[in-house]
């Protein structure tokens, strides 16, 4: 059945309310939430219609409103970290967690910055492949969980490291996939960081609510949207704009990703995804955020990313790497940050 005018409104307010509240603190429940569960922490929690006949109806209708005390831990563990950058999506397919690692590779190549990856895609994390760090394991002290590190200045963590099996599928509902990036924050011991690039699964999920609300108090500086040139794309990076808009996240830049196949023997570049209303470039402009640059398509990024190298390592004068280059010292910038010093010249 096609969605009513009055459940899209509901749908809206719901974002709102969870935009606008802080968490709340979930009460220890009796069985697990059903299907269509409000979220035990939510405002409307024991009381909504869908929660008659729950058996955790009482203690949820009861429990303390108040905002969740794990959100000033949170901000105590990630107060070493200078900037926290989320990378948004509007659309799967766009090669956001390809330009999220070429972009960690990136930072890292100057060897007095610091970065960590955290790959929230909870589904489908591709984040340790991409990175080479796919065999580690998570390693617990008494200070926290440690993540893995790609290369000396390059912290990794995902969700991929706690599976026994890298091929299990794992399918979770919202409130376990909260509780889950919650822990992300509150137990991964990051020490002192530059950067800390946040991968977010595509479109506006409670993955991305999730971390916009528990970050709030460490104070996010903004998001970097990636698309690609075809207006397909473009459609849906408009909605994700809207989202931080109406989340208060700061837009830090827009990148046009695949924007041309460039090839890697003649330099010759074609493009692929034709950017038949004025691409990413155009989008920026209209939408009024900065536009940080192209990408080029490059078949050796793909290779990289499948054998978990750097792109930058091994192709530092590709055009791809070039482009990528102009991306940090725009983020920089747009950071208040010097560019020479993110991202020295050569
Ligand atoms: S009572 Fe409502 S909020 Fe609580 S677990 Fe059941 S469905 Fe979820």
């Amino acid at each position: 059945m096609a969605p009513t005018l009055e459940a899209a409104a509901q749908d809206a307010e719901s974002i709102q309310d969870v935009l606008t509240n802080p968490l709340k603190q979930k009460p220890s429940l009796i069985a697990p939430e059903p299907e269509h569960c409000p979220g035990p922490e939510s405002e409307k929690a024991g009381l909504a219609d869908s929660c008659a006949g729950c058996p955790n109806q009482k203690i949820c209708a009861s429990a303390p409103k108040g905002p969740d005390p794990d959100i000033p831990l949170i901000t105590a563990r990630l107060s070493g970290i200078k900037h926290k950058i989320l990378i948004l999506s509007g659309k799967g397919g766009v090669g956001k967690s390809t330009f999220t690692s070429l972009l960690a590779h990136a930072f890292a190549t100057n060897p007095d910055t610091t970065i960590g990856v955290m790959d929230t895609d909870i589904c489908g994390p591709s984040i340790p492949k991409m990175l080479g760090v796919e065999s580690e394991t998570i390693h617990v002290s008494s200070a926290g969980w440690s993540p893995a590190w790609a290369m000396d200045n390059l912290a990794v963590m995902s969700i991929q490291f706690m599976l026994p099996n890298k091929d299990d599928a794992i399918i979770w509902r919202g409130p376990k996939k909260n509780g889950l990036i919650k822990q992300f924050l509150k137990d991964v011991e990051w020490g002192d960081l530059d950067f800390l690039l946040v991968d977010t699964p595509p479109g506006t999920s409670d993955e991305h609510l999730s971390v916009n609300t528990f970050l709030k108090e460490s104070q996010i500086d903004g998001a970097v949207v990636v698309t690609t040139p075809q207006e397909v794309a473009l459609l849906d990076v408009r909605k994700e704009i809207d989202f931080c808009r109406k989340a208060g996240i700061k837009i830090l830049g827009l990148v046009e990703n695949m924007s041309a196949f460039v090839c890697p023997k003649c330099t010759h570049s074609s493009e692929i995804f034709k950017a038949t209303t004025g691409g990413g470039r155009a989008l920026a402009q209209e939408m009024g955020i900065p536009f940080l640059g192209s990408v080029p398509l490059d078949p050796r990024i793909g290779m990289a990313c499948d054998y978990g190298e750097s792109f930058f390592d091994s192709f530092p004068d590709s055009p791809a790497c070039k482009a990528l280059k102009g991306v940090v010292r725009g983020l920089a910038t747009n950071l208040s940050l010097d560019p020479g010093t993110v991202m020295p010249e050569d």
